[in-house]
Parts: structure tokens; C-alpha cells; sequence
């Protein structure tokens, strides 16, 4: 398996991100709410602004 996974993002205001991906060694996404249903209702944690 390629040890490297491919992250697509589209905040181009974060500091990880380039050309469409992420590019942390790793990231971590949590829920927004208690009871998140759809993918709105999440957020990536390791967003850093630029
Ligand atoms: S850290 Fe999160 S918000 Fe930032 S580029 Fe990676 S996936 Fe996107």
C-alpha cells in the first residue's frame, strides 16, 4: 500500500494547504455539533490560517 495518502481540500486559506491538497503529515476532523449528520456538521481541526 503507498504510504502516502492524498487529502483534497479546498481552504485555500490554510496554512497546509497546495494545488488543491493538504499537505500536514496528518490531520484531524471533529464534529461540530454533539449530533453530526452530514459532512457540514464537520470540521478540520487542524486547520491553521496563513
Ligand atoms: S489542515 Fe485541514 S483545512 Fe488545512 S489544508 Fe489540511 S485538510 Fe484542509
Amino acid at each position: 500500500m503507498n504510504a502516502e495518502s492524498v487529502v483534497k481540500c479546498g481552504v485555500n486559506t490554510c496554512t497546509y494547504w497546495k494545488d488543491m491538497r493538504c499537505h500536514a503529515q496528518s490531520i484531524e476532523v471533529n464534529p461540530k455539533t454533539p449530533t453530526a449528520k452530514t459532512s457540514a456538521e464537520t470540521e478540520c481541526t487542524t486547520f491553521k490560517s496563513r
